[in-house]
């Protein structure tokens, strides 16, 4: 009988998992994670689970029985290392599992803060459960938060603490929120309501250094001088994969683990998936590492898909996120890579528009903000390959419907 490892059992080594039960594998599969409890959820944990709108118990892909009953060995251990020659991974607790193929799943870890008084307490990253309870003692306790990175996690995570009643202040180097992926059209809108949620929103300042009293942080310290009190800190400045495992077995690296289109590694035997992989883009770009609900779940499906014996087809799915943020809710659809224009449809002031991402006449990506349905044909529109006139776009009167 055959069998798979998964190491990780996040959002794409849970869903392998799942997948390859719903594909008719039949053989064993082992899931490996070195988090306790059952595997979870990760968006809530800045926003829903912050608010406890939602439990530890909702947070679960699925209750305890679902394993059994679909035959998923989930062993909590971490994975040490890879043994390619033999087809063995070696976990913490000494035991090793035979593999006749293995799913590397096990996603990025928060970038550290590079400056004086980072390990101080109160100083926090928000990536697991275990963080998001720290956090939440933690806010228990303070009524000062400063918030570094104006990133995705950093704005969720602000706009959470202030609707919890905490002064919040977000320090970002860039000169607009979330400047790595968003456009510069869209980004104004969140500038504007968490400035209106009453956020201080510091952009174009770095962090000099982290001030403390008696071990615990007690101070933001601004490249321009300024000295912001806080009593928590959330570091929000971007993750990067946890390759080490991949690069001790001899795998090749880049910004991820590299895979091809097939998403296997030059190993045949092993594939890797999720925020660890760099894979090839489907327009020929240069390859991409996502970090996205989507990205993980999808390409888990499809390696499920192949190990199972269906047709093995190149991973092309358009990538889409989501990002909640007060009464803002971001959805984008497609890379924005270099776009030449970025042309807005609807209503920026009110909350309620898109922005239309176009490079070389082809239509790259979608931004929505509170449009649902813009978000689901833009998903549709990319999947085909549009192209889009920008002055079109201009018109009075225009919708996505019309392309
Ligand atoms: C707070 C937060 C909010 C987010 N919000 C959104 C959102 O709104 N929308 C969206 O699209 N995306 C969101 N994301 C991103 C999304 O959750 C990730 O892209 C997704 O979880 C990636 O799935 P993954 O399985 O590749 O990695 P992960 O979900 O990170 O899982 C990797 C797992 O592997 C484990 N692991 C690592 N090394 C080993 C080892 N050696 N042995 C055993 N286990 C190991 C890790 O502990 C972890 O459990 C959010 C992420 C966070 C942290």
């Amino acid at each position: 009988m055959q069998s798979v490892v998964i190491l990780g059992a996040g959002h794409a080594g849970f869903q392998c998992a799942a997948a390859l039960r719903q594909q008719g594998f039949t053989g064993d599969v082992s899931l490996v994670s070195e988090e306790r409890g059952l595997p979870y959820q990760r968006p809530p944990l800045s926003k829903a689970y912050l608010l406890g709108k939602t439990c530890v118990a909702d947070l679960a892909f699925r209750a305890e029985a679902f394993f059994s009953e679909h035959r998923i060995t989930l062993i909590s251990h971490a994975a040490e290392h890879i043994d390619r020659g033999a087809q063995r991974v070696t976990l913490g607790n000494g035991e090793s599992l035979a593999y006749d193929y293995l799913v590397i799943a096990t996603g990025s870890r928060p970038r550290a803060l590079p400056v004086a008084g980072a390990g101080l307490a109160g100083v926090l990253p928000l990536q697991t459960l275990d963080d998001a309870d720290r956090l939440l003692a933690a806010l228990a306790g303070c009524t000062r938060v400063a918030v570094i990175g104006a990133g995705f996690i950093g704005l969720e995570f602000a706009a959470s603490a202030r609707l919890l009643g905490h002064d919040v202040t977000v320090v970002d180097i860039a000169d607009r929120p979330m400047a790595r992926v968003l456009s510069p059209e869209c980004a104004v809108a969140f500038t504007n309501a968490h400035r209106a949620l009453g956020t201080k929103l510091l952009l174009q300042t770095g962090v000099e250094r982290l001030e403390g009293e008696d071990g615990k942080v007690a101070a933001v310290v601004t490249t321009r001088g300024e000295r912001i009190p806080a009593d928590l800190v959330l570091v929000g400045i971007g993750a990067i994969p946890r390759v080490e495992l991949a690069m001790e077995a001899g795998l090749a690296v880049d910004n991820g683990i590299v895979v091809d289109a097939m998403l296997r590694t030059a190993d045949p035997r092993v594939s890797a998936i999720g925020d660890v992989a760099s894979f090839p883009r489907r327009d020929g770009g240069p390859r991409v590492r996502l970090e996205s609900v989507q990205n993980a779940t999808d390409q888990a499906r499809a390696v499920a898909a192949r190990i199972a014996g269906h047709a093995a087809l190149p991973y092309e799915a358009v990538p889409w996120f989501w990002s909640d943020q007060g009464r803002l809710k971001l959805q984008i659809a497609g890379l924005r890579g270099d776009a030449d224009e970025c042309v807005v449809t609807g209503d920026v002031t009110a909350g309620n528009f898109s922005v239309l991402c176009i490079s070389d006449g082809m239509l790259c990506a979608v931004e929505s903000v509170n449009r649902p349905a813009d978000h689901m044909l833009a998903r549709r529109l990319l999947a085909r390959q549009t192209r889009v006139s920008p002055d079109n776009v201009r018109e009075p009167g225009f919708t996505l419907k019309m392309l």
